[in-house]
């Protein structure tokens, strides 16, 4: 074999072992807040001490139904005029700096790893709260969105909080419709818009069952309570929403 070739193949293979090693620890020894190299004893929770510091853990007043942040009273404006259909909505951090981070290197950068810490700060947070469900479900993506990003974001979230909690996931909704771009709507218009998006794909498993529905971010909550409004048309007793931010 030629020196020309073998440096070649040589060059080939230490690629594709940086290949392997990077999809076996894709972020086990670098911080994935900043980037910094990790000590050992963070690897499990792979930020460093400054990142977690810099957590946007959710603090302060909550709306008792939706978690928004609010000033007076129990409820949000929005829940005081009219309540979603889903019975209450947790979410550890806002949806800001590093938490916004998370989720954008999951969804617009494909670093499906990502799921799986997103789920253990959900997991250690729900169960902080000593809230209970008999199964798991997600939102579920729209055809075009899984087509482009080539794996289902929520399932994958859904799937490792199923692993940590030990509750079983069940995928009880399919997406039937995608009416239009939400972004550009208003609070109720997104209601409106969203309504009979969703069927349900698993009658049996949803009916008189406590239901946790998954999500990556809350923002009005509007797809929320509509996979809510579906699944207690299927006879579940309860809806409860977790998402990583909110
Ligand atoms: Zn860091
Ligand atoms: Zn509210």
């Amino acid at each position: 074999m030629g020196d020309g070739k073998k440096s070649k193949i040589v060059e080939f293979l230490k690629k594709s072992c940086l290949n392997f090693l990077d999809a076996m620890f894709p972020a086990g020894y670098t911080c994935l807040g900043c980037g910094k190299e990790l000590p050992s004893r963070l690897h499990a929770r792979a930020l460093c001490d400054e990142c977690t510091e810099s957590l946007p853990f959710k603090t302060g007043k909550l709306c008792s139904v939706c978690g928004a942040g609010i000033y007076v009273g129990t409820l949000c404006r929005h829940c005081s005029y009219s309540l979603p259909e889903y019975d209450k909505a947790f979410a550890p951090f806002f949806y800001e700096g590093l938490a916004r981070k998370f989720v954008l290197d999951l969804k617009s950068r494909g670093r499906e790893y990502i799921a799986g810490y997103m789920a253990e700060y959900m997991y250690l947070y729900y169960s902080s709260l000593g809230a209970e469900a008999d199964v798991i479900t997600a939102v579920p993506s729209t055809g075009k969105t899984l087509k482009r990003r080539g794996f289902d974001h929520t399932a994958l979230i859904a799937a490792a909080f199923s692993e940590r909690s030990g509750i079983p996931y069940a995928v009880l909704l399919e997406r039937v419709a995608h009416r239009k771009d939400q972004t550009e709507l208003n609070y109720y218009d997104r209601f409106a818009a969203v309504r009979g998006s969703f069927e349900i794909a698993d009658l049996a498993r949803a009916a008189n069952k406590t239901i946790l529905l998954i999500d990556d971010v809350l923002t009005t909550g509007a797809t929320a309570s509509e996979c809510a409004a579906v699944l207690k048309a299927a006879g579940a007793k309860r809806v409860n929403v977790l998402t990583f931010a909110r």
